[in-house]
């Protein structure tokens, strides 16, 4: 029987939070690993995108994860995700992929055929994990649980600032807020796994903060 037990830290809260940023350093600090969530999903987003899946037909949504292989694996501390064997670590970062992947993350059979893969590596390892139901369905029993989140308008202020900064300039402010705005309601008004503060969890807003 196995005695070991590990520490698993649950982060959720909406798009642009500053979650992975947050998880991404204390992971380092305390050598636990950083598990990215949503890397998943966009995973699986990605896939339907290049298959042509109509995600509103059940059938189409089987097949699609029938042929579906989606793979976490730690280079240098990093996780990358891979899609049936392919790194997609860096493709599934566009609009195109977010919104699909905040489509196919309300279908209950796309949730359930990841939430073995999200419970397997906490129960191997001492993780802080990302996303929008960790606290709530994935790891009810992490010991640590923080809910963090700031308005939309502070989210999207700060993401323009990123992608300024990276020298993407495609996207104006008003169309990442309304991108953001979508996204908060589909992944609060969701009937499965919906994203909300898990009832044992710190609320953090940090709308205020620099
Ligand atoms: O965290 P990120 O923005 O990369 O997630 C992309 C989308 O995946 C979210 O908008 C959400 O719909 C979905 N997601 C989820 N549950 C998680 C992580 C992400 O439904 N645990």
């Amino acid at each position: 029987m196995k005695t070991e037990k590990h520490i698993n830290v649950a982060i959720d809260g909406p798009a642009g939070a500053g979650k992975s940023t947050i998880a991404k350093a204390v992971a380092k600090q305390l050598e636990y690993i950083y598990v990215d969530t949503g890397a998943l999903y966009r995973s699986i987003a990605l896939n339907a995108i290049n298959s042509g899946t109509n995600t509103d037909n059940e059938a189409e949504i089987n097949e699609l994860l029938n042929n579906t292989k989606v793979e976490i694996k730690f280079i240098n501390g990093e996780q990358r995700v891979f899609l049936n064997s392919q790194d997609v670590s860096d493709k599934i970062r566009t609009t195109e992929v977010s919104m699909m992947a905040s489509k196919v993350s309300a279908i209950a059979t796309v949730r359930d055929f990841l939430l073995e893969l999200q419970r397997g590596l906490a129960r191997e390892n001492n993780v802080i994990m990302d996303g929008r139901d960790i606290g709530t369905v994935v790891l009810p029993q992490a010991q640590v649980k923080i809910f963090l989140t700031a308005s939309a308008q502070c989210r999207a202020k700060r993401r323009y600032k990123d992608y300024l900064a990276a020298g993407n300039t495609q996207e104006s402010y008003e169309q990442i807020l309304a991108d953001i705005q979508q996204r908060d309601y589909n992944d609060s008004h969701r009937a499965v796994a919906p994203l909300k503060p898990a009832e044992d969890s710190v609320v953090v807003d940090t709308s205020d903060d620099t």
